[in-house]
């Protein structure tokens, strides 16, 4: 796919979508299976903002459940089970267990309670039944855990996804219908006409050229940047998003057996360990956030705080700087309801400024189908609804064994790419033939092919080197890639960028 900014500037577009986060792709992608004439932009890379720094679940959130939102439950659930059809190569049900110590915030009786009303919520909706866990049993299933004060548990089902790549699905989908999409393509201000907001003024941070982007109707989706957005817009414009912070630890090597929920002793929030890419994803903090967007990092004391958190559970835990393998910060654009961080609801809504501007405000990743639903719905009732379907979705039949043969490659890198690309793994395969170097192979722990960084800059729309590692291939997160591999990624974009 070639990024080409020249085809903005000589359109009128049913609909512009600014920001390039799942929700912006979203309603990019069902707004084009509507038949819409779309442009998306995007400042960054797709999904380089909160969009590939969540805790990677599509959930139903049981911890909603104590706020007493189950509307927001059933449809996160209902969602879930949408996504695990849609896109299962990137949506995989998961286990969890939580394990319940003498003296947690939320007590055993109701840890059972909420994982059996979590189930009858999902109803025909549920991956599998809960199940309740004796102390021995937690021991068993999690053979490095504290038993010191634990007093059982419970076992339930979930979800996890691969969140940057889900994104970056929405948006090929949206190009595969028609969409006009670019990274890279910051929005600076918007055109107006009597009042009515009819395009923007863009600049394209790669080629250095600014341009103007005309729609009949905007949607501005940019996640934590939407009150930067709102000002932009109109300089007296009230905040109609609340920020908080949230950072992960990725630490070297499996933990766990299962996903492990966690009620924190210091602020009695509950925090995740999850295998996630033969590491464990340790997560999250939730602390308000007041500065620039583009400034949120993550601080020592975050660290600390999960590291203190984990250890408790799992005392033999190693922290030693070797082991962690990378650390990530987002930003949950909230609702500006609600009272403390964890006690903000999820849910999504919509503000129409005076020129016409429809903003999204708050949701979470999991229901971003149903956000860009009723965000278009808001704008225009449609008459047709397509089935949702993604770029890689659907069944793969072939046997990995017979398409290994076939191409003369191993098993294992098959199964990678299937995992990685859905039904669009063939693509990349043709790329590993016709691409003198393409079967070159760059790492064998994930194995990763040269074809697959080609096809990360000619289909994926992939610009610089963080833009493969991490958001196509995820590789920052790999500790064994070699150094090798990376050095060629590099050479690679260089010298394409040089073309
Ligand atoms: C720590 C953490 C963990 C989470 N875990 C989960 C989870 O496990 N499950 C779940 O369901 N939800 C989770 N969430 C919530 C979920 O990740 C977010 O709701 C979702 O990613 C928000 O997507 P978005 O598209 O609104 O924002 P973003 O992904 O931030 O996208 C907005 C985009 O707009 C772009 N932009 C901004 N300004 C401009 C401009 N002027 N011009 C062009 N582009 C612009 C930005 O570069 C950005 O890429 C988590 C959130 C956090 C922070």
């Amino acid at each position: 796919m070639i990024r080409n900014t020249e085809q903005f500037q000589h359109n009128t577009y049913d609909l512009l979508v600014i920001g390039g986060g799942i929700n912006g792709a979203s309603i990019a992608h069902l707004a084009a299976c509507r038949g819409m004439k779309v442009a998306l932009v995007e400042k960054g890379d797709f999904a380089s903002g909160t969009s590939s720094k969540s805790t990677k679940l599509i959930h139903g959130g049981i911890r909603y459940l104590e706020n007493l939102e189950f509307d927001l439950v059933y449809e996160s659930l209902r969602e879930r089970s949408i996504q695990l059809q849609t896109a299962p190569h990137l949506v995989k049900p998961l286990e969890f267990v939580i394990p319940v110590y003498q003296g947690d915030r939320r007590p055993l009786w109701m840890m059972r309670l909420g994982v059996f009303l979590y189930d009858r919520l999902a109803g025909k909706y549920r991956i599998q039944r809960h199940k309740k866990l004796s102390v021995q049993e937690v021991c068993n299933l999690e053979p490095g855990i504290n038993p010191q004060g634990l007093k059982g548990g419970v076992m339930y089902y979930d979800a996890q996804m691969d969140d940057a790549r889900l994104c970056l699905e929405n948006v090929l989908s949206a190009a595969e219908y028609g969409a006009h999409v670019a990274n890279y393509v910051e929005v600076l201000s918007f055109i107006k006409e009597n009042g009515r907001a009819v395009g923007v003024k863009a600049h394209d941070l790669l080629g250095d050229e600014s341009f103007e982007i005309r729609a009949r109707k905007i949607i501005c989706a940019a996640g934590p940047w939407t009150n930067e957005l709102l000002r932009i817009d109109h300089p007296y414009a009230k905040k109609k998003v609340r920020t908080t912070k949230g950072i992960h630890i990725v630490y070297k090597g499996k933990i766990t057996q299962h996903a492990l929920l966690i009620t924190s002793k210091s602020d009695k929030r509950i925090f995740f360990v999850i295998p996630w890419m033969g590491n464990s994803l340790i997560g999250t903090t939730d602390t308000n956030y007041i500065g620039d967007p583009d400034d949120v990092r993550v601080e020592p004391a975050d660290v600390d705080y999960l590291i203190a958190e984990a250890k408790r559970i799992f005392p033999g835990l190693d922290f030693g700087p070797d082991k962690i393998v990378a650390t990530f910060a987002g930003l949950r654009p909230l609702t500006r309801k609600g009272g403390s961080p964890t006690k903000v609801s999820r849910k999504h809504l919509f503000h129409k400024s005076v020129s016409g501007i429809v903003f999204v405000v708050g949701g979470k990743y999991t229901t971003y189908r149903k956000i860009a639903e009723d965000c278009l719905d808001k704008i225009a009732k449609a008459a047709y609804r397509p089935p949702f379907r993604l770029y890689g979705g659907g069944t793969i039949r072939e046997n990995p064994h017979v398409v290994a043969e076939h191409y003369g490659l191993e098993v294992p890198v098959i199964r990678e790419l299937m995992e990685k690309y859905g039904t669009r793994y063939q693509d990349v395969l043709k790329l590993v033939e016709s691409d003198p170097h393409g079967h070159e192979k760059l790492s064998e722990d994930p194995p990763v092919m040269m074809a697959q960084v080609v096809y990360s800059v000619k289909v994926e729309m992939a610009r610089t080197v963080q833009d493969v590692v991490e958001r196509r291939l995820g590789l920052c997160y790999c500790p064994a890639v070699p150094e090798k591999c990376f050095k060629t990624i590099d050479e690679y974009i260089q010298r394409i960028s040089e073309e």
